[in-house]
């Protein structure tokens, strides 16, 4: 596999023609319950617990920490090989522990690990961006029994990051404020839209979905970097985490399966000449936790690669997730 930019988006996709892979077996034992996986950073221990979240090398990664990238044009193409990492985050030691039902302080454990993983694969001169992301149910492509979320290291932005810090520098270049926070004080200011408040942060189903039920966490002031938000801060992780896991709570009345990913600011290691957004990127971006749902029979597979289609507008979307029964 490599990676190829297309010349056009210039976004890079992974690419080749892979041997077919030997899928794992079922889990028994579990990999990661058994104490053989690779273990690169824990978390302090939950009182009786052995550890509360670690991370370890994915089992099968998709990048690679070893070796240069070995970057070469071909005309107009530009191609490299995947050199990155890919780590597996296991969010609890028990497997019945989810973000949605474990305890805040767990998952505050989750998220300080995951924050201190990202500014650590930061110092790597050669990584440019850090994804957090996690894939729960069948249809939303889940890897592993065991609850866990993944996080690659890579030498370019993924596409979708990418096409936000564009846009969210040039709505700061027309207009001197982030277009985040603009849209926060818009959401609150019109409360039609926010699933909850709580304390730093708010959770909304975005104006424009790409799926039913789409939902984002954002911090109410202004910050580019999820990684340096203060998760050292009990009293903001507590928050962060209670309102992730009743967001999820919400969000698993309607459908089990979703997407979770957190978008965050590119490595400021790495200044981009043809971006530029460098040089305002503490100003113009505004991390967020993206939730898209899999709604099985309101998927539309090709028209949601090209125009995202969503059935469900986000006014009765917001109106459901609101009045969803959950329990804490
Ligand atoms: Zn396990
Ligand atoms: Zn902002
Ligand atoms: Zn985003």
């Amino acid at each position: 596999m490599e990676l190829r930019k297309d010349p056009i988006t210039r976004s890079w996709v992974m690419t080749g023609d892979d041997a077919a892979e030997a899928k794992p077996s079922p889990e028994s034992p579990c990999r990661f319950c058994a104490d053989g996986a690779q273990v690169i950073a824990v978390s302090p221990n939950n009182p009786g617990a052995a550890w509360s979240a670690r991370s370890v090398v994915h089992p099968n990664p998709l990048y690679h920490i070893e070796g240069e990238p070995g970057r070469c044009g071909d005309g107009i193409y530009d191609r490299m090989r995947s050199v990155g990492a890919h780590e597996v985050l296991i969010e609890n030691p028990r497997h019945d522990r989810h973000l949605w039902n474990a305890s805040d302080e767990e998952i505050g454990h989750f998220l300080r690990l995951a924050a201190e993983r990202i500014l650590d694969l930061k110092r790597d001169p050669r990584i440019k961006y850090v994804s957090l992301f996690k894939d729960y149910g069948k249809n939303a492509g889940q890897e592993f029994s065991h609850p866990t979320s993944q996080l690659t290291a890579t030498m370019f932005v993924p596409r979708r990051v990418l096409y936000e810090l564009r846009a969210g520098r040039e709505y700061f270049v027309a207009k001197e404020r982030c277009v985040f926070c603009d849209i926060v004080q818009q959401e609150e200011r019109q409360a039609l839209r926010v699933v909850e408040a709580r304390g730093d942060y708010l959770a909304i189903c975005p104006y424009a979905p790409r799926v039913p039920y789409e939902t984002w966490i954002l911090p109410r002031n202004h910050e580019a970097s999820f990684e340096r938000t203060g998760l050292n801060k009990p009293g903001l992780r507590v928050n962060l985490a209670a309102l992730l896991r009743r967001t999820l709570q919400r969000v698993r009345t309607l459908t089990e399966e979703f997407h979770l990913v957190l978008h965050t600011s590119p490595s400021s290691l790495h200044p981009s000449k043809n971006l530029g957004y460098w040089k305002t990127i503490d100003d113009d971006y505004h991390w967020h936790i993206e939730i898209l749902p899999v709604v099985g029979s309101k998927a539309r597979s090709y028209t949601f690669k090209e125009v995202y289609y969503s059935p469900v507008s986000s006014e009765t979307a917001v109106k459901q997730l609101r009045e969803a029964k959950i329990e804490g």
